[in-house]
C-alpha cells in the first residue's frame, strides 16, 4: 500500500484493518485506511463485473460467485471422451 502523503510504501506490519489504520514510517503519517484504499481503487466498479461471475444482494450480504462453465465444453466433452475412449 503506497502513502498518499509521501508516495512511499507503507509495510503490511503497519497496516490494521480491523481498527482501519495505516501508519507511514517514512513520513510519520496516521491514515485513515479506508481513505487510503478509496483513493487506489477509484475504478473499480462492483457490478462491472467479468464475463461468467455474478453478484447477488441478499438480505443482509452480497454473495459473489463464478462459474466454470463454458459453452466450449458442448464441443470439448464429446471429442475428449471420443479421443480418450480410442486411446484406451
Ligand atoms: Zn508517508
Amino acid at each position: 500500500m503506497i502513502c498518499p502523503n509521501c508516495h512511499l510504501e507503507i509495510g503490511k506490519e503497519n497496516i490494521n484493518v480491523q481498527t482501519d489504520v495505516a501508519h507511514c514510517l517514512h513520513c510519520n503519517s496516521l491514515l485513515k485506511l479506508s481513505n487510503i484504499v478509496k483513493l487506489v481503487d477509484n475504478d473499480f466498479n462492483l457490478f462491472n463485473h467479468p464475463e461468467g461471475t455474478w453478484i447477488k444482494n441478499q438480505f443482509n450480504s452480497i454473495v459473489i460467485g463464478s462459474t466454470t462453465r463454458s459453452p466450449i465444453a458442448f464441443v470439448q466433452l464429446p471429442f475428449l471422451t471420443i479421443w480418450s475412449g480410442a486411446a484406451f
